[in-house]
Formats: structure tokens, sequence, C-alpha cells
């Protein structure tokens, strides 16, 4: 059982508004502290740095765009959607989920590298306390230590690997 810890919203939101983009640092290597899973030349995959799901990841395009369908061709944006696929499937083989939820948000006033959520349900939630009301960050995140988040990256990589296509 996971314990949390408190968040603070108001200072994540400096922090993407007046920062470099942060998805296009970590693909340079300049950020420290993502667990990325898995990255080939079209897209990059890491667990969410500010957890409400245990094994929340995110999927991002290499290329800084920003419009979730407008900025791709059809073939690319279902070559991303490959990338989703693959990353959700490993993710139902690592973690326990009754519903993985797949989905993009972001702004233009923040976050704005298009990425894709992809945030496993565990079993026995409340239906009150599922869908977006289970991704709402409020106060507080998930407090997984690093080398527990590090050992979730190798495994979701390694049912990549198995699982992928
Ligand atoms: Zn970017």
């Amino acid at each position: 059982m996971n314990t949390h810890k408190p968040f603070n919203l108001d200072a994540y939101i400096d922090g993407i508004q007046n920062n470099p983009c942060f998805i296009c640092e970590m693909i340079v290597g300049r950020l420290n502290g993502n667990h990325i899973i898995y990255q080939n030349d079209l897209f990059i995959a890491f667990l969410n740095k500010y957890p409400v799901l245990y094994g929340y990841v995110l999927v991002a395009p290499l290329e800084h765009k920003e419009q979730v369908t407008g900025d791709f061709s059809l073939d690319e944006y279902l070559a991303l959607q490959r990338g989703v696929y693959q990353v959700a499937e490993a993710l139902r083989h690592s973690v326990e989920t009754e519903r993985v939820y797949i989905l993009s948000l972001g702004s233009q006033q923040g976050n704005r590298h298009v990425h894709w959520h992809i945030a496993p349900l565990p079993y026995g939630v409340p239906f009150k306390q599922q869908q977006l009301e289970a991704l709402r960050v409020e106060n507080e995140i998930m407090d997984i230590p690093e080398h527990e988040s590090a050992d979730l990256a190798r495994r979701i990589r390694e049912n990549m690997r198995l699982h992928g296509e």
C-alpha cells in the first residue's frame, strides 16, 4: 500500500509556465529524476512524476508538437497510437488494473508538448471515485520510493518487449 505526499499545485503551475518544455528538456537529457520507460525514434514513454495512480505513464512524440491531431498527418498520428497501445498493454501486464484510462490533455498556457496519459485504475475503486475523479491531483500525490519507480519502469519496459507486438 503506497502512502501519499503533499503536492504543491501552485508551484507546479509556476514551473510549467515559466520553464522550458519539460518533455523536450527530458528528451535531450537536461532533466533528472524522470523514470524513462522506453524511447525510440518516434516517441518517449515515462512515469508521471506526479502520479495519482500507481503505474501512471505519459507518452509523447519526440518532436515538439502541440495540437493532438492538428499537428500530425493521419499516418503520424496512428504511428503514435501504436506506441500508446504498446505501452498500455505492457502496463496491463505490469500492474493490477481493472481499466486503463487513455487521454490527451495539456494546455497552451503550459504543458504545450502533446502527450497521452495512460493511467491504470486499480480494482475496487467506488464508481464515484473513478474516471476524472481518480485523476484529480488536488493536494496530494502518491509517494512512491525512487527504487520502486525505477523497478516499475523496468517492469513495464520488459513487458513492452514481451507483449509489444
Ligand atoms: Zn516540447
